[in-house]
C-alpha cells in the first residue's frame, strides 16, 4: 500500500556528478518539490567561518567544533521561491539571505567539513524530513536514500569520471562569476571532498542497495533527466 500521493525521491552522489542542475530540471518536469540538502551544511558552514571556526586543519578543534554544533542547533532556515528564477529556491539563515555567498569553493570545502560532525547531522535530520516527507518532492544530497529517506519510493545514485566533475564544477562557477580556481585545483578540492564524505563515520555518502545508478559522464543533462522521469513514471505508476 502507498503511504504517500506522490512520491519521495532521493538523489544521492559525489561532488560536480550534475546532482544540482538534474534535480532542478526533475522537479519543474514534474512538478515537485526541489530540496538541496547540501545547502544546509553549506549555510552551517559560512555561519561558523564568519565567526572564525579554521575548517582547513586536518583536525577541527574542539572549541570551533563547539561553535559549528550551536550554530546548526540554533539555526533558523526559511527557503523562499525566487521571482526571476523559478523554480530555484532563496534560502535564508537567521533572517539574512545566503543563496550566493554559500556557493563559493571555500564554502563547499568547509560544508564537508562541518557535515562530519554528528551533531551536525543531527540538528538537520528532522529539518530535511520535515521537507520532503510529504511527497512530491527531490531531494538531493549524500545520505538521502540511505539514512534521511530509506523508506524514499524512488531512489538515484549518480557518478561520473573525476575529470568530467571537475569539468562541470569549474563550468557552474564560471557561470555564477565566481573566481574560479584552475581545473587542476577545482579536482582536487572535488577529491578531496569525496574522500571526506566517503569515508566520515556517519552517514557517509554511499549508494543505498536499493538506488539506480546513473553513470552521467557521457550524457547530457537532457539525456540523464529523460531517463530519471521515465523511471519515475515507470516505478510509480507501475506500482
Ligand atoms: O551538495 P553540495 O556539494 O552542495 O554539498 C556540500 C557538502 O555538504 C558535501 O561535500 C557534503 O560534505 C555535505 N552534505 C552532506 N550530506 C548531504 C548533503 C551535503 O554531508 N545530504
Amino acid at each position: 500500500m502507498r503511504n504517500r500521493e506522490h512520491p519521495v525521491i532521493a538523489i544521492d552522489g559525489p561532488a560536480g556528478t550534475g546532482k544540482s542542475s538534474v534535480t532542478k530540471l526533475l522537479a519543474k518536469r514534474l512538478g515537485y518539490i526541489h530540496v538541496d540538502t547540501g545547502s544546509l551544511y553549506r549555510s552551517i558552514a559560512l555561519l561558523s567561518l564568519s565567526k572564525g571556526v579554521d575548517t582547513t586543519s586536518p583536525e577541527i578543534s574542539p572549541r570551533d567544533e563547539n561553535t559549528i554544533v550551536e550554530v546548526a542547533k540554533t539555526a533558523k532556515f526559511e527557503f523562499k521561491l525566487d521571482p526571476m528564477k523559478n523554480p530555484a529556491n532563496r534560502i535564508l539563515l537567521n533572517g539574512e539571505d545566503v543563496t550566493r555567498q554559500i556557493r563559493t569553493p571555500e564554502v563547499g570545502m568547509a560544508a564537508s567539513k562541518v557535515s562530519a560532525i554528528p551533531e551536525v547531522r543531527g540538528a538537520l535530520l528532522d529539518l530535511q524530513r520535515k521537507l520532503g516527507g510529504s511527497g512530491g518532492t527531490i531531494l538531493e544530497g549524500r545520505d538521502i536514500g540511505t539514512v534521511i529517506f530509506p523508506d524514499a519510493e524512488i531512489k538515484f545514485f549518480l557518478t561520473a569520471s573525476a575529470d568530467e566533475r571537475a569539468k562541470r564544477r569549474l563550468a557552474e562557477l564560471e557561470a555564477l562569476g565566481q573566481d574560479a580556481p584552475t581545473f587542476k585545483e577545482v579536482k582536487r578540492q572535488i577529491s578531496e571532498r569525496d574522500l571526506g564524505d566517503s569515508t566520515r563515520a556517519i552517514a557517509p555518502l554511499k549508494k543505498a542497495k536499493d538506488a539506480i545508478e546513473i553513470d552521467t559522464t557521457m550524457l547530457t543533462l537532457d539525456e540523464v533527466v529523460g531517463l530519471m522521469e521515465r523511471t519515475v513514471k515507470d516505478k510509480w505508476n507501475g506500482s
